[in-house]
């Protein structure tokens, strides 16, 4: 099993027609490249729940997500190279055919639970695993130690030196982890993947405290709601591919990516802006679509 690498994080500068004509500068922090299960922010947001598992001598966490989930899989992989047990509740019934997720995350050791989409919902948990030494973490990741694990992202850059920090949010840890990072003058500006998700402003701030003035979320790039996708955006990820070499998934940073190339175009960045995007990752879930519809 590979090391997660953060060694690997790299700060690539765009260089595109459109920033020049603008005058905007624009970086992309690859959390991407930190590891091929576990890349981008899931790492970050996991952290300190694991490091809070392991003090309180838990034996295995217990975690939440669908058949694709990036936190799945990541909690999968994150517990593997920390020697401690791994379960999934599942959303949804056993199907025949696993998704490569779900494969991926039992061949490193997860074990399985598949519950109905109703009981998912009332976060009912198999009775079995309701014992002690099991520690769960929410879904998503989100929670304190989710945004404090996320807020040292930011270690990764040199914060001062930009005017906005641009993330895809799903359930807002990640944004509210930017936010408690920042300094005084940053913006983040949280792109929402899912469709009018307007508690969303709620969740960030229930983790952040009162931080209204320093972040905003965008609620247009939603493209039909969470893991919905158009030719459009397909579209722009490989176009933006072939311009930059930098890869991007569907669910979030596809949408990220055309969210900020938008509002760039629109004028939403003023002239002398300096933008970070970070790239959050989730590629694996690229693997859902057949091959050839992506040309990386
Ligand atoms: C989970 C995920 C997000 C969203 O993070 P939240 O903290 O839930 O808002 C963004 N990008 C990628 C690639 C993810 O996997």
């Amino acid at each position: 099993m590979k090391d997660i690498k953060l060694s690997d994080i790299s700060i690539d500068k765009l260089s595109l027609p459109l920033l020049i004509d603008k005058g905007v500068e624009v970086d992309v922090l690859r959390l991407d490249k930190i590891h091929p299960d576990i890349n981008g922010n899931k790492w970050f947001k996991l952290r300190y729940y694991l490091e809070d598992a392991k003090l309180q001598h838990k034996k295995t966490i217990v975690t939440y997500g669908g058949a694709w989930s990036n936190h799945i899989i990541a909690t999968a992989a994150a517990c593997k190279i920390s020697g401690i047990k791994s379960i999934g509740i599942i959303r949804g019934e056993e199907t025949a055919n696993l998704s490569p997720t779900l494969i991926n995350a039992k061949e490193m050791g997860m074990q399985l639970f598949f519950t109905t989409r109703d009981e998912y919902k009332h976060g009912k948990v198999p009775a079995q695993l309701n014992q002690n030494g099991n520690y769960f973490i929410p879904e998503g990741g989100y929670g304190i130690k989710g945004a404090e694990g996320a807020s040292t992202i930011l270690n990764y850059c040199e914060k001062e030196s930009y005017s906005h920090i641009c993330c895809a949010a799903g359930t807002g840890t990640m944004a509210a982890g930017l936010i408690k990072g920042s300094v005084s003058f940053n913006r983040i500006i949280a792109i929402s993947v899912l469709k009018n998700n307007f508690d969303l402003e709620e969740a960030v701030t229930s983790l952040t405290g009162k931080e209204a003035n320093k972040f905003r979320i965008i609620h247009d790039y939603h493209f039909g709601g969470y893991a919905k996708h158009n030719p459009e955006l397909l579209y722009f990820m490989n176009d933006f591919y072939r311009q930059t070499n930098i890869p991007t998934d569907f669910v979030y940073t596809g949408k990220l990516f055309f969210a900020v190339n938008d509002l760039m175009n629109k004028n939403f960045f003023t002239p002398g802006s300096k933008v970070l995007i970070i790239h959050s990752g989730g590629l694996q879930g690229n693997a859902s679509f057949s091959n050839g519809t992506l040309i990386f």
